[in-house]
């Protein structure tokens, strides 16, 4: 059970979301109250956010890939990093800027994060490994490993 605090930037935090502290819908609360404070960059979320427990182990894995990618400060390299999109010097708060791309990065890696959810929960993705099936899979590999030179190639039509 996630522990809320009774407000967040001198907001009191809304009951429906002291339960869920830990989810996107409360991520974009925290954020919007960052906004009314007239900063325009609020902090990344990802880390503040927890995996759905239905996730099944692969989308788990991608989705801890996509919030474990960090922004760059040094390179600032726009998502999803890249290199060629240095900094541009001509005029620009060079702050401001690299705010505004560690916001981009979370912002772009927190959709690539929903996604993989969605496609996970949805029940229908290809990807899904079950923890059953992965162990056929490897038993499979190891067999086909094992008997790898008694296969006798087709012949070729000549
Ligand atoms: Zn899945």
């Amino acid at each position: 059970m996630t522990t809320a605090p009774d407000t967040y930037l001198g907001q009191p935090v809304p009951e429906r979301l002291k339960t869920q502290w830990r989810t996107w819908e409360a991520a974009a609360w925290r954020q919007q109250q960052y906004r009314n404070t007239n900063r325009s960059y609020p902090p990344d979320e990802r880390f503040n956010v927890r995996p759905p427990a239905e996730l099944c182990p692969e989308h788990r894995r991608l989705w801890i890939d996509h919030r474990n990618l960090r922004f760059n400060e040094e390179t600032g390299n726009r998502w999803p990093g890249y290199d060629g999109s240095p900094f541009e010097y001509h005029g620009v708060n060079m702050d401001e800027l690299r705010e505004w791309r560690r916001c981009e990065w979370d912002e772009k890696a927190s959709e690539q994060m929903r996604l993989i959810e969605r496609v996970c929960l949805s029940g229908w993705s290809p990807q899904c490994t079950p923890v059953e099936e992965t162990a056929e899979v490897v038993s499979l590999a190891a067999v086909k490993q094992r008997s790898v030179e008694d296969v006798e190639l087709p012949a070729e039509a000549s």
